[in-house]
């Protein structure tokens, strides 16, 4: 089913993101991982892409095998910025034959630039969006970042790239992830404004390491409020209290984007079920 008929149900959609595994042992870690999450019946499930090497095709292949073997709505996510036209066209082929509807129209990330072509067909997730339209077939979804995106020189010139994409063909949003909420119901109002009009789903990622900590905030350019950081480095050496603490301050966040509005919640796994299992069973 395409996400966007599963937004127009009144009720909220709660959606988890998985990354295609490297090794046999992680896919088949990553399979139990899905298998279980399953059990708390989500709408849909989302499989990560990169912008270089092989990657496209084993997102490819895995959504197709967990939509076939487990029965369950996929989202292929795909990016533009290393893929040539025809490389675009043959992607979504494939993701039709193996009875995909949904993808993540991305950009991708161009910092790495190793290993992209040095003659690059597309610039933004605009363009990607727009060509998907053209092929047809698919409920086109696209990145959104309450807290702008980083080479964005402001806001509202980011807002400007949001409703340039919804012109070309993306039909629903999915959020960044962000850690306070003001930003969410903020970007929300001024995307409104600015004449955007498709859902937008908030991305929710429990902090479970102090490293992630680290590493999420920095890669990501999100903020984080005071009370999470000093809960995360308390509890750094303390695996299960981390996990409770992480666990509460999710639930929380997660209860008050649904209670203020938002049409669900999408979240980042990273290929483990634990606490995004716990963060359904408070919020449900
Ligand atoms: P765009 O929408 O093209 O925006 C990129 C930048 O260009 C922004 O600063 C924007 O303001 C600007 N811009 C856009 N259009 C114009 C225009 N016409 N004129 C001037 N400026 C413009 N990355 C992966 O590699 N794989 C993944 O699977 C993946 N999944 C993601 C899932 C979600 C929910 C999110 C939020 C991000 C994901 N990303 C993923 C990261 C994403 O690829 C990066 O954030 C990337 O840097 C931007 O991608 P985009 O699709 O938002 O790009």
């Amino acid at each position: 089913m395409k996400i966007t008929e599963l937004l127009k149900r009144p009720r909220k959609t709660f959606s988890f993101e998985f990354y295609p595994p490297k090794t046999a042992q992680d896919a088949e870690k990553l399979f139990e991982t899905v298998k279980d999450l399953r059990s708390l019946g989500p709408d849909f499930i989302s499989i990560t892409n990169s912008s270089t090497g092989s990657t496209p095709y084993r997102t490819v292949a895995l959504s197709g095998v967990i939509k076939e073997k487990l029965g369950l709505e996929v989202m292929a996510h795909l990016t533009c910025v290393g893929h040539s036209r025809d490389e675009i066209r043959a992607i979504a082929e494939r993701l039709k034959t193996m009875g995909i509807e949904n993808v993540l129209a991305l950009r991708g990330d161009i910092h790495n630039i190793e290993g992209l072509p040095p003659k690059r067909e597309y610039r933004y997730a605009s363009e990607l969006a727009a060509d998907l339209k053209a092929i047809g077939g698919f409920s086109i979804g696209g990145a959104g970042y309450p807290e702008k995106h980083p080479e964005a020189a402001d806001m509202a010139s980011d807002l400007d790239a949001l409703k340039a994409k919804t012109a070309a063909g993306v039909e629903f949003v999915i959020t960044q992830l962000f850690f306070d909420n003001r930003f969410y119901f903020d970007y929300v109002e001024k995307a409104r404004a600015a004449g955007v009009t498709v859902p937008i789903l908030p991305g929710l990622m429990p902090l479970t390491s102090y490293k992630q900590l680290q590493n999420f905030t920095r890669m990501f350019s999100v903020r984080l409020p005071d009370e999470i950081r000093e809960g995360v480095e308390k509890y750094a050496a303390d695996k299960d209290s981390l996990l409770k603490f992480s666990v509460d301050c999710a639930s929380r966040q997660a209860g008050d984007l649904l209670a203020g509005g938002a049409p669900g919640v999408h979240f980042y796994t990273l290929n483990r079920s634990k606490a995004t299992k716990e963060i359904l069973k408070n919020i449900r």
